[in-house]
Order: structure tokens, then sequence, then C-alpha cells
């Protein structure tokens, strides 16, 4: 028999996260949906149960060590196994800033929960998943984040991206061969609080490929970067 895989996502409470929450639970998925807030948390779990599927809720806060220890022990003491891991949340800190006037204050709030939050949570899980012999982790970097198309402005939220790309590519081949696939994505530019109301996409369409890269199949690709399935420029 096969058992339902188990997913972690974080900033599940709304926008993309919420959606790939809810994807992954209609594809059968035992799905671990975390907020940082426990009351916006436990409100998208209402929505996301309304929906049907496997979705429980914990609090997580990817930028506080001793709220990923705490998930780390749940997860370990009830499911003994993770197999997806979601870095869905993130920061935008430095919307329209220049780079010449932004402060140390965006640049770190922006590695702390865009970079260090993920690395934390793939160092925390991936132990796990390499007892399991399985492990599909998810980054949702962002194509502000790209080396070969960088711009003016928005420097934390870019450098942070790239980061969270290169974190992405040494841990791929750190678990190469152990059937661990760690990739990144960029959901395209999506209609939420982050994305703004002008953007063309929806949430739904933003969490497309996140969901598709969490849900490969046995040699599958690593280590790569994507958007609309299709592998993009770093
Ligand atoms: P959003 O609607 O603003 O949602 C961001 C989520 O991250 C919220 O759930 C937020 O929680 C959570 N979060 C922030 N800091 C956190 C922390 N320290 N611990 C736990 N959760 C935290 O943005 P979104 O558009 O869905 O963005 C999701 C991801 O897509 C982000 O990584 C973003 O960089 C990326 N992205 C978005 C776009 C776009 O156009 N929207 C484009 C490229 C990439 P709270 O509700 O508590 O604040």
């Amino acid at each position: 028999m096969n058992e339902a895989k188990i997913a972690a996502v974080t900033g599940a409470n709304k926008g993309i996260g919420f959606e790939i929450a809810s994807q992954l639970a209609a594809l059968g998925v035992r799905v671990i949906a975390t907020a940082r807030d426990e009351a916006r948390g436990k409100k998208a779990l209402d929505a996301l149960t309304a929906e049907g599927g496997s979705v429980i809720f914990h609090q997580l806060d990817v930028t506080e060590p001793e709220s990923i220890e705490r998930f780390r022990k749940f997860v370990e003491k009830e499911f003994r196994r993770l197999d997806i891991l979601v870095n869905n949340a993130g920061v935008f800190l430095d919307k329209g800033v220049s780079g010449l006037e932004v402060g140390l204050d965006a640049m770190r709030g922006s590695m702390e929960a865009n970079v260090y939050g993920p690395l934390a949570l793939c160092q925390a899980f991936i132990p796990l998943m390499r007892k399991n012999g399985y492990g599909r982790v998810v980054n949702v970097s962002s194509h502000l984040g790209q080396l070969a198309s960088m711009g003016a402005s928005g420097l934390a939220y870019r450098v942070s991206k790239a980061a969270v790309n290169a974190v992405t590519r040494v841990l791929a081949a750190e678990v190469e061969g152990e059937n661990i696939l760690v990739n990144t994505m960029h959901p395209g530019w999506i209609n939420t609080d982050m994305g703004g109301p002008k953007a063309p996409g929806t949430a739904a369409e933003g969490a497309d490929t996140a969901v598709w890269l969490a849900t490969l199949p046995d040699g599958g690709p690593s280590g790569g970067f994507f958007k609309d399935r299709e592998p993009m420029n770093w």
C-alpha cells in the first residue's frame, strides 16, 4: 500500500503558500500548514479543511530557531518522517528602495526570513528525509534573484533570493543520489499581498510549479531553478 506523503508548507496562511497547501491536500498529501501567527494559521486551516483533504496546523516562525526546533520535534514525534518541505514563507522589505539607501535592518530581515529560515528548515528535516530515503524540497524564490537579469532596486530581496538559489544548489549537490530532490522556483508575478493587485497571476497559478516540484517522481530533476515547470536561467 502506498502511504500518503507528508508535507510541511511555510507561510501557508495566505497567498501562494495557502494555495500550495490546498493543491497538495487535493492530491492526497497530508499537509502540515504552518504560519508564524497562530490565529491567522488556524483561520487558514478552517478554510483548507472546508475544501477537504488532510490538513493540520502547526505554528512556525521561520526566523525563530526555537520555533523551528519545536516544529521539528513535533513532526518527528507525530510522523517520524517528512517527505516534502516547501519553503514558501518570505518577505519583501525593500520594494522600490534603491540599493544605495537600503538599511541593514531590511538586509538582515530579508536574509533571516528568505535564506536562513529555509536553510535551518533544510538542516532540520533533510536528516529525517535521508533516514527515509525520500525527500522533496522546494524553495520559493523569485526571478528578482536571477543574476542573469539583475536590475535596480529591491537589493535586500534580490540578494536574499539569489542566496536561497545558491543554498538550493549546494544542498542538492550534498544529497545527490539519495532520492532527495532540492529545487528552487519562481512563481510568476502573482496577485497576493506581496505581489499587489496589479499582478496578472492567481495564487493558484503561482502554486503550480511548486506543487509539481514537491511531487516529482524518483529520478526527477534536482538543483534546478524553474518557472512554469520549465528550467530558467540563474
Ligand atoms: P504573501 O501573501 O505576502 O505571503 C507571505 C507569507 O510568508 C505569509 O504567510 C507570511 O505570514 C509568511 N511569512 C513571512 N515571514 C514569515 C516568518 N518569519 N515565518 C513564517 N512565515 C512568514 O506573499 P506571497 O506572494 O504569497 O509570497 C510567497 C512566496 O513567493 C515568497 O517567498 C515570495 O518571495 C515569493 N514570490 C512571490 C511573488 C509574487 O508576485 N507574489 C513573486 C516571486 C516570488 P504573515 O501572514 O504572518 O505575514
